[in-house]
């Protein structure tokens, strides 16, 4: 027999094909709302100017060199990377009880966090499960079942009301086994745009705490959400304040444009000093097996951002302007299909939702005439990349949206 012979085809990454569609459309007014990164207002990527500044920092420094940084990262980059999420003044910083891992991106880190689980977390009756909001991020699913935890879904989202579906999430947190895993999103929820409030967090927060379940928090657009590092990170700390038990995943990809450089982290926040190096020290072996050492280059960049005042106020200005151009977009697709076009519906879910990415609430059959008619490619959840949009393409975009839904 042939030696791959068994091996079946696996179906193409469904953005994957929706950028090569994409890329092969000629029309000139075509939109790509399917990706998942930053466009200016050209739609063009954006290199931040923090990011060019620190490029060149790094360029003229003599005491860079090409050796291995240690297996869990360049130090620098981590604690400062633990800080800017868990607040400076975090109880678990100042107590010594935080482990920070250096992660291929964040999708490395919950990688990295989904292993560590697997091997090490005293999971309930429910069995070896993670809990997972429904919808999520679609890699959730494997990046669980690649460690032998089965994904299991919460309610998270109500088509009815294109918001939060809350009462029902609340109690699958109170019916799931004691000590269960629930993956949250930290802000910016993906794909909906749907985040939970102050308060309903603080809900959320009481049952996890009652029923002794496990959070790992996933955050992959600090800043990107509000425009605001510290607003943006107030869920997480919240919880680590009261106590709950968790990890966060953490990207730079989107926050600092750094998608291909793959700069991330996992933060354990142990109950003691001594767990916590526990904790490390089996990271460190899990880590050493797989990747060895992190990769340097973009750790270094950020490492400057975040340590350096001056590029840190730039970045904050940076993250502002995707932020705020992002809001913009919201505010003028919300006028553009209320006051203008009279587009039948609500459309206020497109100013409430938070983030990169909107979930329209338009039909399977609609985001597909979208595509087929208009040129605008998008996941057929309905799902757009706010990020797609500018000032250009934006009525375009409107009035087909209007033709698909009237
Ligand atoms: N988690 C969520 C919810 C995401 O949306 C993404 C990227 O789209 C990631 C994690 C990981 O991204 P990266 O590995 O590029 O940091």
């Amino acid at each position: 027999a042939e030696t791959w012979e068994e091996v079946p085809l696996a179906p193409p990454d469904s953005i994957f094909k929706l950028t090569a569609a994409y890329k092969a459309d000629s029309f000139p007014q075509k939109i790509n709302l399917g990706v998942g990164a930053y466009r200016d207002d050209d739609s063009k990527p954006w290199v931040l100017p923090v990011v060019k500044k620190a490029t060149e920092l790094l360029l003229t420094d003599p005491d860079i060199d090409h050796e291995y940084l240690p297996i869990t990262g360049l130090p620098q980059f981590t604690s400062a990377a633990a800080k800017l999420i868990l607040g400076r003044d975090s109880p678990a910083i100042l107590e010594d009880r935080v482990v920070s891992v250096q992660t291929i991106s964040g999708t490395g880190a919950n990688h990295l966090g989904a292993l560590f689980l697997s091997r090490y977390y005293r999971f309930g009756e429910g069995g070896k499960k993670v809990w997972l909001s429904d919808p999520t991020w679609v890699n959730h699913f494997a990046i669980f079942r690649n460690v032998q935890i089965e994904p299991v879904t919460y309610p998270y989202y109500d088509p009815a009301t294109i918001g939060l579906a809350f009462e029902p999430f609340l109690e699958t947190l109170r019916s799931a086994a004691p000590r269960s895993v629930f993956l949250l999103h930290a802000c910016a929820h993906n794909p909906t745009g749907v985040d939970p409030t102050r308060e309903q967090w603080g809900q959320i927060c009481d049952i996890i705490l009652e029923k002794g379940h496990y959070a790992f928090f996933d955050c992959a657009y600090q800043g990107f959400a509000s425009g605001d590092l510290d607003n943006d990170a107030w869920a997480v700390r919240e919880f680590v304040k009261r106590g709950v038990p968790l990890l966060v995943c953490q990207s730079f990809a989107k926050n600092a444009g750094l998608y291909g450089e793959r700069v991330g982290a996992m933060h354990v926040v142990a109950p003691t000093e001594e767990a916590a190096d526990r904790v490390k020290s089996q990271l460190s072996v899990l880590q050493r097996s797989e990747i060895s050492n992190p990769p340097a280059h973009g750790a270094r960049l950020v490492s400057l951002i975040l340590n350096e005042p001056v590029l840190f106020a730039q970045w904050k200005e940076d993250i502002k302007t995707m932020a705020h151009r992002i809001i913009e977009m919201r505010k003028e697709l919300h006028k553009l299909l209320t006051e203008e076009l009279k587009t039948p519906g609500n459309w206020d879910h497109i100013v409430n939702q938070i983030g990169m990415f909107s979930f329209t609430g338009i039909s399977t059959e609609a985001s597909q005439a979208l595509t087929e008619k208009a040129h605008i490619y998008l996941t057929t959840n309905g799902r757009i990349s706010m990020a797609g949009l500018n000032r250009k393409n934006i009525r375009y975009f409107a009035e087909n949206l209007d033709k698909v839904v009237r």
